[in-house]
């Protein structure tokens, strides 16, 4: 049986080794942490509290139960989901808060009461960003991308201009909205992607419609309960993890990948898939010679901003806080800038706060609440 390794045991390293092991290969994950989940691994502390260190918005429900549906389960085999409802809040400035409620019909509501007219228009955005969200999963994301006549769809090709790939979401979502409480929360999802909305596609509507229309969902547990559901199905299907495992180097002969250097030992196998971050194995573990991009390209690019993050559990419970909480209070353009084009330390922060303990009591211990605080920040 052909021996495939894969480097690291994210989400991404650990569904590319469940698919492989269904496919009938033997497979063995390489994780440099003791424990899995990469960015989405949970911090536990000695006094209780389990924090979520990375992802704690769950949107896009779909995918997950594709996902597990794939291996003939359902996300409920594994862990259960919490729709939120308010969806996340919106503090724009001392008693100025705004509730994103989950119900379409309330959202609705609510835009109409800001501006005027907007309602009708927010129906008009989201139909819009629907097409884009089910043209872009079905045609987009879920093709295997090997070879570009994948793309050459007539249904695709049709509605490459109703995607809006060219054209910019800021410019887009003023089109539809004036207010800046409305353009607030509608722009927000796009700052996880690492750009500014003015240099993003308007295709990107899709993230409204999938955190709007689709809703706000909690995994319980936190996104630990995700990450253990993955490699319990992993280990289900054959995958063996070696955690504290860190690959050194991926060795090459006669142009194959032959080889992990894991911890100054050789691991041979007959083929390698690395699920760690793409800089990072190109630059580090890959011979120069089998390399795609030199040194100098990988400096022009922009990666995604760092983050500030504070993991703070309290005594005493907070009522006021909601699940998702975005601090606007400051000026958005401002702090944009001070990340993207003019990079500096931010003159006067943005952060965003999530509690999850006011969904999920099992956190953190009785009658305390958990609260991590991330403020996106340029760091060279
Ligand atoms: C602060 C933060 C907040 C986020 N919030 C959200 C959110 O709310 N919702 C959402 O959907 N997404 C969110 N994300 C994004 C999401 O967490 C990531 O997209 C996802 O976890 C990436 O998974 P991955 O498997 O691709 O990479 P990673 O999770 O980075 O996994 C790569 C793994 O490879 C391992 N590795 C690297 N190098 C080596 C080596 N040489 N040898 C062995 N192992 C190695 C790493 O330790 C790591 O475990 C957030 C990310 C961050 C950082």
């Amino acid at each position: 049986m052909s021996i495939v390794s894969v480097i690291g045991a994210g989400f991404s390293g650990i569904s590319a080794a469940t698919y492989l092991a269904s496919a009938g290969y033997q497979v063995h994950v390489f994780e440099k942490n003791n424990v899995p989940g990469g960015r989405a691994r949970q911090l536990v502390t000695e006094s209780g509290y389990t924090f979520d260190m990375g992802p704690s918005w769950y949107w896009m429900p779909d995918v997950f139960e594709r996902y597990f549906g794939d291996f003939g389960y359902s996300v409920s085999d594994f862990y259960s989901l919490k729709r939120l409802d308010p969806s996340f809040d919106v503090v724009f400035g001392k008693n100025d808060t705004t509730h994103i409620p989950d119900r379409y019909t309330s959202l609705r509501s609510l835009f109409e009461e800001i501006e005027p007219g907007s309602a009708k228009r927010l129906d008009q955005f989201m139909e819009e960003a629907e097409y884009k969200y089910k043209t872009g999963m079905e045609s987009l994301v879920y093709k295997p991308g090997i070879s570009i006549s994948e793309f050459a769809d007539l249904e695709l090709m049709k509605g490459v201009f109703r995607l809006q790939v060219f054209s910019s979401f800021s410019k887009h979502i003023r089109n539809y909205f004036t207010h800046p409480k409305l353009i607030a929360p509608m722009e927000f999802p796009i700052l996880f992607l690492g750009a500014l909305p003015e240099n993003t596609p308007a295709l990107y509507s899709l993230m409204n419609y999938a955190g709007l229309k689709l809703g706000t969902h909690y995994p319980e547990g936190g996104f630990g309960s995700v990450v253990k559901a993955m490699v319990d199905l992993a280990k289900m299907k054959g995958v063996t993890f070696h955690y504290n495992a860190n690959v050194e180097k991926i060795e090459i002969k006669h142009n194959e990948a032959n080889a992990l250097l894991v911890d100054g030992k050789l691991f041979p196998c007959d083929a390698i898939v690395a699920a760690a971050d793409y800089h990072h194995v190109e630059t580090k573990l890959l011979p120069s010679k089998y390399r795609n991009y030199t040194e100098e390209y990988w400096s022009k690019k922009t990666f995604a901003p760092s983050s500030l993050i504070f993991y703070l559990g309290f005594n005493k419970k907070i009522p006021s806080l909601q699940h998702h909480t975005l601090f606007f209070d400051e000026d958005l353009t401002l702090h944009s800038k001070e990340i993207y084009t003019d990079p500096q330390w931010p003159t006067k922060p943005l952060f965003y706060a999530c509690c999850a303990s006011r969904s999920d009591e099992t956190i953190v211990p009785n009658g305390h609440e958990s609260i991590f605080f991330l403020c996106p920040l340029h760091l060279d």
